[in-house]
């Protein structure tokens, strides 16, 4: 039995390429440039061990946390980390008690020409290239094997990402028990990855428009609209910064596993979890939230996580919350998936990313409408309107 996934079915996250002892599996991009396993057929020899490791659907992590998660508001006491992380800088201060003991950072940073890729990071300019949620799903090839050889090593690491991700690097490497003890996982709260090519397609098209390179990308630029607002502004080599109408606002690029997302719950599978503290305003860490520079909300799943997240507490404001206060709509459920899905990949992959930018993207009243809730809408109600309006 080998694996045979495709389509939302499989959440690309290289575990079985990893696993597979033979070499037989690649990880090849559909039209959206998400990336799916494939088997060569001639070196496969049938030994089952990519069905076994995948995680998608399995819910196996959950043998690894404890009950219920701990929810915590946080802020980190560095006002410079807070404004140059996209919530209230939790991960830095993980990432730095890391390096403190010679441990090893993955993260996501952005590789040439702005790919968003999974890296490896020994030092704090490394780690800060993480900071910032990119909205587009990482590459995350090689990864897993570099982390299982770090941890052989002996060497202590903290591997972050999407919670699929972590699940997949869990899984691969829980064969051998030895080397979980020193490793941190820390996924995010997560609403779903959109499409890598358009991505690509997108950057293209405003350096086209705009006859110069883009220099820094920021997909929340809190210094110009504050945490609350989702404003990506992109840098031009002039030094002239420009926000566009997000093309990427609307749920139709993302990828069909996180419409059936198994890790949009509180059983998550890392050690911490870390996520924007929406709805804080009406919690007693209401004072965390109200410049509008960002709060985090931390997740303490197992035992481990709260040895490093103790050990980190003295850089930040930290303040024990009611889980029912911070159930935001992806711990409950998936994002639900977007009417206009199917005939958007269909027209990208056939018509190409004009068609799909003047179509989908731009400023149609669904956009504007969701800036319009960015801006004035409470925060414990925004993303449940949000997901209103992604229905219509
Ligand atoms: C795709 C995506 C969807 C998200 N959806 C939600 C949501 O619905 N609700 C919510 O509360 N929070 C969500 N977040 C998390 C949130 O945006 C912040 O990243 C989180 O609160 C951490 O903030 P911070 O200030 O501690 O650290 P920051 O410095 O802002 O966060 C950086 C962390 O995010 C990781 N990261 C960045 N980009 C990616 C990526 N493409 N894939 C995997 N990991 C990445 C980095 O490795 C690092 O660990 C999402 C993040 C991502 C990446
Ligand atoms: S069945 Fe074994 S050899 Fe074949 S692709 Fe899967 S892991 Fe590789
Ligand atoms: S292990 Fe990961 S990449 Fe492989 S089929 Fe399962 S979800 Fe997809
Ligand atoms: S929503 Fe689920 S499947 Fe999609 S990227 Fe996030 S964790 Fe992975």
């Amino acid at each position: 039995m080998r694996i045979d996934k495709a389509g939302k079915e499989c959440c690309g996250c290289t575990a079985c390429e990893s696993v597979c002892p033979h070499g037989a599996i690649a990880m090849r991009p559909d039209a959206l440039g998400f990336l799916y396993p494939y088997v060569d057929g001639n070196k496969c020899v049938d030994c089952g061990l990519c069905v076994k490791v995948c995680a998608f659907h399995t819910g196996r992590h959950r043998e690894m946390q404890q009950a219920m998660p701990v929810p915590y508001a946080v802020r980190n006491r560095d006002e410079k980390e807070v404004m140059t992380s996209h919530s209230g800088g939790a991960f830095i201060a993980l990432s730095n008690e890391i390096l403190r003991k010679s441990g090893v950072v993955y993260g996501v940073g952005y590789g040439g020409r702005f790919r968003i890729v999974h890296e490896r990071a020994t030092n704090k300019s490394g780690c800060d290239g993480f900071k910032g949620s990119k909205y587009v799903q990482s590459d995350l090839q090689g990864i897993f094997r570099r982390v299982r050889s770090d941890l052989s090593d002996g060497k202590i690491v903290l591997f972050s990402g999407t919670p699929c991700q972590t699940a997949g690097l869990y899984s691969y490497l829980k064969v051998k028990p030895d080397l979980l003890r020193n490793l941190w996982l820390v996924d995010v709260i997560c609403h779903g990855v959109a499409a890598p090519a358009v991505w690509k397609d997108y950057l293209d098209y405003l350096e086209r428009k705009e006859r110069k390179k883009i220099v820094a990308v920021n997909f929340r630029d809190k210094g110009l609209t504050g945490w609350r607002s989702h404003t990506e502004t992109f840098k031009f080599e002039d030094g002239v910064k420009r926000t566009y109408p997000y093309l990427f606002y609307n749920d139709v690029m993302l990828r069909p596993s996180c419409n059936v997302c198994p890790y949009a719950c509180l059983q998550r599978p890392s050690d911490l979890t870390i996520g924007d503290f929406w709805g804080v305003e009406d919690t007693c860490a209401a004072s965390m939230g109200e410049d509008n520079k960002g709060c985090s909300l931390v997740l303490v799943n197992t035992e481990k996580g709260k040895v490093l997240f103790d050990a980190v507490r003295t850089a930040l404001r930290v303040m024990e919350v009611c889980l029912d206060d911070c159930l935001q709509p992806n711990l409950q459920s998936p994002t639900p998936c977007n009417p206009q899905q199917g005939r958007f990949a269909r027209d990208y992959a056939e018509k190409g990313f004009a068609y799909v930018r003047k179509k989908y993207g731009n400023d149609n009243w669904k956009c504007r409408a969701r800036r319009w809730v960015s801006n004035l809408v409470p925060d414990k109600v925004r993303p449940y309107v949000k997901r209103m309006i992604g229905r219509i």
